[in-house]
């Protein structure tokens, strides 16, 4: 075991001896050969001539710190003829190298080419770092066209992160490198990247200005400089600006030389601003293939840079065409590429989310989205306001209305659902009511019916069917009271009993029907003889009780005689010719001994029964 140990610790030194004997030595000419190289103008970079040359450095055998520069070199061409994934594959090949050989220099034009590397993938956060670390490494010892080329990157980068104090005054420095360099890459370069800041600020006219001289520059120095770039960046400052004749020129143009060089990247910057232009002019279908076609391009040649811009035109165009879902997940996306980004504006992003929420109805959430992307862009746009001419203070202030009337008509549109609301809810609450007052009247009418049945019911529980007169237990029951009410020293009353005498034969001789009719006329013979205050009952068949309040023994008597000759001279032959009816009668006052209203009734009863007896139609009053 500790053999074996040894003997591996052996090997590995061996190995390790003959890798470090197997690496070349440094060969410092081809090494200096290298750095001039990579102080060559950025266009001399860019030359076919540049790569073959660092080609064929590549196929021999190298030392580590040549193979790591001549792969950074192979890097610098790639990312500047726009292959990003190519600068990434020659960065990685290089970086163990940079490592191992440890040195200020390698290590500066390793950073340099990563530097863009990052900024074209889209990795702003630390594109931004690198670049500003190389910067402080490097500004005493590299040549001012570098230099120029690593301020302009910084100034990009921070103008992408909306950092616009920064990126002014970047482009100052900038400036003054370029021209310093004498270079007119570089003038043309920053020129660009001013025209990129103002376009920015929506200073459209400033940015057409500065693209023009950069363009100038550039055509007026061809063997310098060809960025390809600008005429894309013109057609977009015009399409800004709404001059879409002029931003199609400089589209058809660039369309043209995309195709001459075969530049994939070109290409793709070209369809996103045809497409932008597109969705401008509200020809959405077209602008959608556009910017599909740039999105599938970019991925292409491993461009992320746009991919926040992609995905939030995509979300306008979706919204445009009705397909939220769509719209709904290039947002989220959109959302995605913003933070890995950095970027620190989100105003416009919220600004399509609140349009996504409109769509759905949320009209509040909708609402204060609106309200925080305003925030946002009034912030923006104050903050910026110090570095803008005054040409982009009016662009700004011109949005700032247009994004104003936008708010007012969003909340517009939510005060009108609002009282869609409203109103559906008064629909609702008067038919409540509505319902409320039916229940009410159909409780109101029950009660009415049902007072009327009661009422109905008491008259009925009263009062005698066949003579409407009250019945039995009415009469008794005012008799009782009456009988209560009374007593010595208070008032007195009488009662007289009365039967029909011979009924049965009436019944017998005429039939019933004529019997019913004789029992129904004495209420009329009754009630022409009575008072208001006295009380009539059917208490039997034919058999009546009158209650006489008031009323001694002698007036009881005399009623009852005249109820007597009423009966037996009353014209009875309309009921039935030859009929005649007589009745006998009991009559009787009330005593103060009388305790009981059964002993006022039985005289009565038996003075009717003696009536009776001593032969009809008579009657009889007495005491006792
Ligand atoms: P009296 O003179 O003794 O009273 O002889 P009366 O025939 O009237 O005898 P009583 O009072 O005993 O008979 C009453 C009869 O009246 C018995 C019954 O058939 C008849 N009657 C009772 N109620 C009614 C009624 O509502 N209608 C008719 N038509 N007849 C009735
Ligand atoms: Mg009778
Ligand atoms: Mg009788």
């Amino acid at each position: 075991m500790v053999n074996l140990t040894k003997s591996l610790a052996f090997l590995l030194l061996l190995g390790s001896a003959l890798s470090f004997a197997a690496a070349p030595a440094d060969n410092l000419p081809l090494q200096n050969q290298l750095y001039s190289m990579s102080k060559l103008t950025i266009p001399e970079r860019s030359q076919e001539s540049f790569l073959t040359k660092v080609q064929s450095i590549l196929r021999n055998e190298l030392d580590p710190h040549s193979e790591a520069l001549a792969n950074v070199l192979a890097a610098d061409y790639y990312i500047h003829t726009n292959e990003p994934l190519r600068a990434r594959e020659h960065l990685n090949i290089a970086k163990p190298f940079v490592n191992t050989v440890d040195k200020p220099s390698l290590y500066q034009e390793y950073n340099y080419v990563l530097m863009l590397v990052l900024r074209t993938e889209g990795n702003l956060k630390e594109a931004k770092y690198t670049a500003d670390a190389l910067y402080r490494d490097v500004r005493e010892s590299w040549p001012d066209n570098k230099l120029s080329d690593i301020v302009l990157e910084r100034a990009y980068i921070n103008s992408y992160l909306y950092r616009y104090q920064e990126a002014f005054e970047l482009m100052e420095l900038a400036l003054s490198h370029a021209y310093e360099s004498n270079d007119p890459f570089q003038l043309v370069e920053t020129y660009n990247v001013f025209a990129i800041l103002y376009g920015s600020l929506n200073d459209y006219p400033s940015s057409i200005d500065y693209l023009k001289k950069s363009i100038e520059i550039m055509e007026a120095n061809p063997q310098y400089t060809q960025n390809t770039y600008l005429y894309v960046n013109l057609a977009d400052s015009y399409r800004a600006s709404e001059d879409f004749e002029q931003a199609n020129t400089y589209l058809d143009k660039s369309f043209q030389i995309a195709k001459d060089t075969n530049d994939v990247s070109l290409k793709a910057y070209a369809h996103q601003v045809k497409g932008r232009l597109l969705v401008d002019q509200e020809n959405y279908e077209s602008a959608l293939n556009h910017i599909l076609t740039s999105q599938k391009l970019h991925k292409e040649v491993g461009e992320e840079l746009f991919s926040f811009e992609i995905h939030t035109e995509l979300t306008r165009i979706y919204l445009e065409l009705a397909q939220l879902d769509k719209a709904k997940l290039h947002l989220s996306l959109a959302k995605e590429h913003a933070q890995q980004l950095g970027s620190q504006d989100t105003h416009y992003i919220n600004r399509l989310e609140s349009e996504l929420f409109v769509e759905d109805g949320s009209f509040e959430q909708a609402y204060e989205l609106l309200n925080e992307s305003y925030t946002q862009y009034r912030k923006q746009f104050n903050d910026n306001l110090t570095y803008v001419s005054n040409l982009s203070r009016e662009q700004l202030d011109q949005e700032r209305l247009v994004f104003e009337n936008k708010l007012l008509e969003q909340e517009n549109k939510l005060n009108s659902q609002y009282v869609e609301e409203s109103r559906k809810y008064s629909y609702l609450l008067w038919v409540l009511i509505l319902l409320l007052l039916l229940v009410v009247a159909i409780a109101l009418w029950i009660m009415l019916r049902y007072r009327n049945l009661a009422k109905a019911n008491h008259q009925m529980a009263f009062t005698d069917n066949l003579t409407k007169m009250p019945n039995r237990r009415h009469v008794f029951r005012t008799l009782e009271l009456q009988h209560k009410a009374s007593g010595p020293g208070r008032k007195t009353y009488s009662v007289i009993l009365f039967d029909i005498d011979f009924f049965k034969s009436i019944n017998d001789r005429f039939g019933h029907n004529i019997g019913d009719r004789v029992i129904q006329s004495t209420r009329d013979i009754c009630e022409a003889v009575l008072r208001e205050t006295d009380t009539i009952g059917r208490i039997g068949g034919e058999e009546f009780l009158i209650l006489l309040p008031d009323t001694e023994l002698k007036a009881a008597y005399n009623i009852a005689e005249r109820l007597r000759e009423y009966f037996e001279t009353y014209n009875f032959e309309d009921i039935a010719p030859g009929l005649t009816v007589t009745s006998s009668f009991g009559v009787t006052e009330y005593l103060p001994e009388d305790e009981t209203l059964d002993l006022v009734v039985n005289r009565a009863d038996r003075l009717l029964y003696k009536a009776k007896n001593e032969g009809r139609n008579q009657v009889m009053a007495s005491f006792a």
